[in-house]
């Protein structure tokens, strides 16, 4: 310890070589890992970065051993290649959740993916006929049997649907929307700003808590291209409040030789009801009750990729197509090869709850989650130590992703609580950064003056390894 004698300090003329090192035979394996490019370009960068420390006379003559500059070097290369995109525990409660990739893919719909990544396919192309086919074909009519619908195409996500449809059939004319559906989804998806990047022209009508038939019908004039609802994604409106149905809005429509578009936001394609987990108006009935377009997001309720479904009037969605954003808006083969088996699990709905994962996570009784929390208990107190006191305790969960904004449900978990007085806030703040930083990030929830640790999304699967990796926090 103390400061660094003169004798102990390197100069610049003292650096080896990049020569030398690669050369070394403990440059081997690294070159074997990494090739020669990049160990070359990344042993530069450290051996100027020793220079510099060399030149202003504060680096220490140890450091220019080959065996601690390979093994830095390593470290370097090693966290350089690690994934930016990593895994992730997600134990927010929020089982949809859009910052963490929401729905999880079951295995068929895995397997489909890596068979069209590793093998060419048949794409746009029409096996009975040899001649050049349409990607839509792959699953139009498997989308129309599960919904009703005459018609159906997929593009990038729900927004892009919105987008392909409002500038389909809405471009430089006027689309009605009640006041009370003006929504503004997380991350700069907002309804009137869309409208206007499609080129149509919004006609709010009604009130923020109420809209009336008349409302739609008195905004109805020569210019007017469709009526359009929206889905309260995100937030509800209570109170003294009223809006139209849309078989009430659709039959509007319909008399007067106008559209009715709905963006369903989140559409489930089965009554969830059926799982004890609250209403939400499903796609075929959203259909059924006159609908002539209706959008939906791919990977929330429905459990599937990331994509946005249009479905609806033949007539319609041949002019969608046709729209040349549909070209840029259109989906990959990765996302058509997840797709069709998600969608295929539904033509079995009872056993939707056990092969959908979305759906398993969202219908998994509280039972096993408290017994998840007694066996973790201990594992998770003894790495926790003194500072902080962990106990088990029923949480509710959410959906997410906009679907049933209101509705919770019942959970359970870990609850972390500060062990001393005073400032627990940064005492927490620093304890959820460490479950951040372990080799598979957990990721909790602050609120209340604890950490929350919901165990809904932790499958049993899951367990061994999650307590394994807690013991990396006591150190
Ligand atoms: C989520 C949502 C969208 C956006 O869907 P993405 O698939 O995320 O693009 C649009 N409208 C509503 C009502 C939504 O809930």
């Amino acid at each position: 310890m103390g400061a660094i004698h003169h004798a102990d300090l390197a100069s610049a003329a003292d650096i080896p070589s990049v020569d030398r090192l690669l050369n070394a035979p403990l440059a081997k394996p690294l070159l074997e890992q990494y090739g020669r490019t990049q160990v070359t370009a990344a042993l530069r960068g450290m051996l100027d970065g020793l220079r510099e420390k060399a030149l202003a006379g504060i680096l220490a003559r140890e450091a220019l051993q080959a065996q601690a500059l390979i093994l830095g070097l390593q470290d370097q290369l090693a966290q350089s290649a690690k994934s930016r995109l990593q895994g992730v525990y997600n134990l927010t409660g929020t089982v949809l959740h859009t910052n963490l990739g929401r729905a999880l893919l079951p295995q068929e719909a895995v397997h489909a993916v890596v068979r069209a990544l590793t093998m060419p396919a048949n794409l746009e192309f029409d096996l009975a006929t040899g001649r050049r086919g349409d990607r839509d074909d792959l699953i139009e009519d498997l989308i129309c049997e599960l919904t009703g619908a005459e018609a159906a195409t997929v593009v990038n996500n729900n927004a892009a649907a919105v987008l392909l449809m409002l500038n389909a059939l809405g471009n430089r004319r006027e689309v009605v929307v009640s006041r009370g559906e003006l929504v503004e989804i997380g991350g700069a998806f907002r309804i009137p700003d869309i409208m206007q990047r499609a080129g149509a022209r919004l006609v709010e009508v009604g009130t923020t808590n109420r809209t009336h038939e008349a409302d739609y019908e008195n905004a109805i004039n020569p210019r007017t291209a469709m009526l359009m609802k929206v889905h309260c994604s995100n937030y509800a409106v209570t109170g003294f409040t009223k809006s139209v149905a849309v078989a009430d809005v659709a039959a509007i429509g319909a008399r007067h030789g106008i559209p009715t578009a709905v963006d369903l936001g989140s559409g489930t394609l089965v009554d969830l009801t059926q799982w004890g987990l609250p209403r939400e108006d499903t796609v075929r009935e959203t259909v059924q009750a006159g609908a002539d377009i209706v959008t939906f997001s791919g990977d929330k309720l429905l459990g599937g990729p990331q994509a946005g479904l249009l479905v609806g009037r033949a007539d319609l969605i041949r002019k969608i197509k046709k729209n040349p954003l549909k070209r840029a808006l259109r989906v990959g083969k990765l996302t058509l090869a997840a797709l069709e088996p998600v969608l295929a699990l539904y033509r079995a709905p009872e056993f939707l709850a056990g092969r959908l994962v979305t759906l398993r996570l969202l219908t998994r009784p509280r039972e096993p989650m408290m017994q998840q929390a007694q066996r973790l208990l201990p594992v998770l107190q003894q790495a926790l130590g003194q500072t902080y006191i962990a106990q088990d305790a029923p949480m509710f969960s959410q959906i997410g992703s906009g679907a049933l904004p209101i509705d919770q449900l019942p959970s359970h978990g870990l609850k972390i609580a500060y062990a001393g007085g005073g400032r627990a806030g940064r005492h927490l703040d620093r304890l959820e950064a460490r479950l951040r930083g372990l080799p598979r990030p957990v990721i909790g929830r602050i609120a209340d003056d604890a950490l929350w640790l919901d165990l809904r999304c932790l499958e049993e699967t899951d367990e061994a390894a999650f307590a394994k990796q807690l013991e990396a926090l006591a150190e």
